[in-house]
C-alpha cells in the first residue's frame, strides 16, 4: 500500500514551470530519496505534497484519497509534515515554545507532554537546552530542534529537506541515524538531499529530479552504482562526456 502517489504534478510560478509532470509512489514505512541538483524542483515537490504550493496539474493522493490542492493545515491533520530547508525555526523563541509550535493544534496536556518527552529521548541536548532561544543553537542542534517540531506533530509521513545541508561530518552522521530510527518507529519518510550518496544509502527506492522532471528512478543500490549517476551526483568520474541515464527504470 502507497501512502503517497503523486501523477503527473506539474507546479508553476508564474511562468517557471518548477515541476513537469512528475509521478512517483512511496510505500508505506518506507524511506524514498528524491536527487537533483540546485533547483531541480525537488523542494518545490515538497510544498505541493503539503499544500504550500498549488498544482497545475497532476493529482496527489494520500492513502488513496486526493489531496490535490488540500490547504497546508488539513495536509498537518492528515500527519504529512514537511521539515524544511534551513531549519525555519522562530530563532527569538525558546527551544521548548519552538517544539509546541509543532504541536500547536494539541489540546490534551498530557499528550503535549508525551510528546516532548519523546523528543528530548531522541534529542537529550534539546533537552538540556530546552530554555535557550532556538536563534543561539549550534546549526546541528538547530536541524535537531526542526526534527523534534516536526515530531511533535506525531506525523505518518515526516519529508526532509536537505537536512544534511551546513553541518559538519559528524553531524551529518547523527542526522542519518536519526532519519532511520524515526523510520524505524514506524514513520515514512521522503528524503531530499543533495548528498546523494548519503541519501541513497539510507533510502530504498530513489527518484532522480531533473530541471522539474523525473529524469532517473530505481532501487537506491542499483542507483548508486548507476554509471550516470556516479558520474553526475556522487562525483566518482571526471568523464567530459558523462554517460546518459541508464537505469533501466528510467524516466
Ligand atoms: P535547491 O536544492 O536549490 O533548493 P530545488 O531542487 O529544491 O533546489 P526548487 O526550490 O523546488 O528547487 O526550485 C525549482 C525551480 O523553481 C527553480 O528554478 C526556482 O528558481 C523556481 N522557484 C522556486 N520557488 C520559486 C518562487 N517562489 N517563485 C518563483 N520561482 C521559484
Amino acid at each position: 500500500m502507497s501512502i503517497l502517489e503523486l501523477d503527473g504534478v506539474t507546479v508553476a510560478y508564474g511562468s517557471v514551470i518548477a515541476l513537469r509532470d512528475v509521478s512517483l509512489v512511496v510505500p508505506e514505512g518506507g524511506i524514498v530519496c528524491i536527487l537533483g541538483a540546485n533547483g531541480a524542483g525537488k523542494s518545490t515537490l515538497l510544498k505541493a505534497v503539503a499544500g504550500l504550493v498549488p498544482l497545475a496539474g497532476g493529482r496527489i493522493r494520500h492513502n488513496g484519497e486526493d489531496i490535490s490542492g488540500m490547504p497546508a493545515y488539513e495536509a498537518v491533520t492528515r500527519g504529512i509534515m514537511l521539515c524544511p530547508e534551513g531549519r525555519r525555526l522562530f530563532p527569538l523563541m525558546s527551544v521548548l515554545d519552538n517544539l509546541r509550535m509543532g504541536a500547536y493544534r494539541l489540546r490534551s496536556r498530557a499528550e503535549l507532554a508525551r510528546r516532548l518527552d519523546r523528543v528530548f529521548a531522541l534529542f537529550p541536548r534539546l533537552g538540556e537546552r530546552r530554555q535557550q532561544i532556538a536563534g543561539s543553537l549550534s546549526g546541528g542542534e538547530q536541524q535537531m530542534a526542526a526534527i523534534g517540531r516536526a515530531l511533535m506533530a506525531a506525523p505518518r509521513l515526516l519529508m526532509f529537506d536537505e537536512p544534511s545541508l551546513g553541518l559538519a561530518p559528524r553531524i551529518i552522521a547523527e542526522v542519518a541515524r536519526i532519519v532511520g530510527e524515526i523510520n524505524r518507529a514506524g514513520i515514512t519518510v521522503v528524503l531530499v538531499e543533495q548528498n546523494a550518496r548519503l541519501a541513497l544509502r539510507l533510502s530504498e527506492y530513489g527518484y532522480v529530479l531533473e530541471s522539474g522532471s523525473v529524469a532517473l528512478k530505481g532501487d537506491s543500490r542499483t542507483l548508486l552504482d548507476d554509471p550516470y549517476v556516479k558520474a553526475i551526483y556522487l562525483g566518482e568520474t571526471t568523464a567530459d562526456d558523462p554517460p546518459r541515464p541508464t537505469t533501466e527504470e528510467q524516466g
